[in-house]
């Protein structure tokens, strides 16, 4: 029992004996315990008021009381202290967290899962000519309206961020779940990344052109100093040959990679007949290969939307590689198939093979497993980059499965598509 409740408890045994003895010499002993009663009542009535009026407006200097009701007011004032303590704590730290948020340069906008905006810093502002008082409460839906947004709004997977243009801006967005149904979106401008990646990508694509006309010219030149060079100077010219034609395909490479980047995605209207293109693409590689694998094909009848010549340069790239990477007598397994996921289209073979830590590099540019090796197979380090160009072109993905010295699989994944989304 704490110490104000004890002395509180002695107060009322010694004041009820009191009473009591006053009543037993005075002969009204009833009189005096209402009296007493009313009295007590009226203090405990008095110290909750107190109580109540201090609530309402707590300040730092608590009510001053005896007994019970004193120990109750330091109690309650100690956890309005400490109450007030942790409450600066927060504002504290919530403080920092708007100063640090509001410095971003980075467009940050939270909102709640009926896309109503709650918060966002000044870089959204700046970004989406956003006003505090007005736009709280609009619904994000509404403020990015580009179907691309919508898109990656309504599908709910924010593994992958989404760019778009906003006021001739580039964006790059992201949205990341958090808390108790709260989403916060992350806006980055790219527009002079963008423009940097265009110059880079128009420099290479210029250069390549430019080289086009004296690299043909030297070829020809060597070419016809070969036919008419004696024994000497035949070697060194045949090498010089050999180079210039590996420079054309580099140079080819690069033009048809330059070209896919910067021209739009193939509007995904044209049926493409996957059965025909892949037989197509059957018979180069039997020309190209000149018996030295066994070829297999199998198909299903499948389509898809697309751009043919494309599609055509991928697979070709594919099976390029597997005519190259694997030895004499090797097989390679071209296939198309379709199920409830989607079409895939797979060349496979039992050649080299690739170490796993090479498999996530391979469709960067110039990235070769075994460089020396490429090179003497007439390979440019580009085939699998263009592969990767035209797939994301068709919304489709490379899946690589490989185990060294039993062999490859490279397989395209197209998503099926309603019709109507096209
Ligand atoms: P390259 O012109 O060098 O073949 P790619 O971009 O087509 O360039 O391929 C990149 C690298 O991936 C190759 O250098 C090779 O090391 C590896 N590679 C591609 N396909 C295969 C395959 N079927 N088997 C083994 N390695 C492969």
């Amino acid at each position: 029992m704490n110490s104000g409740l004890r002395r509180e408890i002695v107060n009322l045994v010694v004041s009820g004996l009191f009473i009591l003895i006053l009543g037993a010499l005075t002969g009204y002993t009833l009189e005096l315990l209402v009296v007493g009663l009313i009295g007590y009542i009226s203090w405990y009535l008095y110290s909750i008021s107190k109580l109540v009026k201090w609530l309402a407006r707590p300040t730092k200097v608590f009510p001053e009381s005896k007994g019970i009701w004193g120990e109750l007011y330091y109690r309650i004032h100690h956890l309005y202290q400490r109450q007030r303590k942790a409450r600066k704590k927060l504002k504290t730290i919530v403080n920092r967290f708007q100063d640090s948020t509001q410095a971003l340069p980075i467009a940050a906008i939270v909102f709640n899962r009926n896309n109503e905006i709650e918060w966002f810093n000044q870089a959204a502002q700046r970004i989406f000519n956003l006003q505090q008082a007005k736009d709280v409460g609009t619904r994000i839906n509404n403020l990015i309206r580009q179907p691309a947004f919508t898109n990656y709004l309504l599908k709910r997977d924010f593994k992958e961020m989404v760019e778009l243009e906003f006021n001739h801006r580039q964006l790059s967005l992201c949205i990341t779940p958090y808390g108790h149904n709260q989403l916060l979106l992350t806006a980055r401008d790219i527009t002079q990344q963008q423009q940097l990646d265009d110059m880079r990508r128009d420099f290479v694509a210029n250069a390549s052109h430019e080289l086009r006309t004296p690299i043909t010219v030297i070829s020809g030149f060597v070419e016809a100093l070969c036919d008419q060079a004696d024994s000497r100077i035949k070697t060194p010219l045949e090498k010089i040959q050999q180079q210039t034609v590996r420079m054309q395909q580099i140079l080819e490479d690069l033009i048809v990679l330059a070209r896919l980047e910067s021209k739009e995605a193939p509007l995904l209207h044209v049926r493409v007949d996957l059965e025909d293109l892949l037989q197509q693409v059957y018979n180069d590689a039997l020309m190209l290969d000149h018996d030295r694998h066994e070829i297999i094909i199998s198909t299903q009848p499948a389509s898809i939307m697309g751009n043919s010549v494309e599609l055509q340069m991928a697979i070709n790239n594919l099976v390029t590689n597997a005519i190259r990477y694997t030895p004499e007598n090797g097989i390679i397994r071209i296939f198309l198939n379709n199920d409830d996921v989607g079409v895939h289209i797979g060349v496979e073979d039992d050649g080299i093979g690739i170490m796993p830590e090479h498999i996530g590099r391979l469709t960067e540019r110039f990235y070769r497993v075994d460089p020396g090796r490429s090179r003497a197979q007439g390979g440019t380090g580009l085939g699998l980059a263009i592969v990767k160009h035209v797939l994301d072109r068709h919304n489709a993905s490379l899946h690589i499965d490989s185990v060294p010295g039993e062999g490859s699989l490279f397989r395209c994944d197209f998503e099926l598509f309603d019709e109507e989304e096209k």
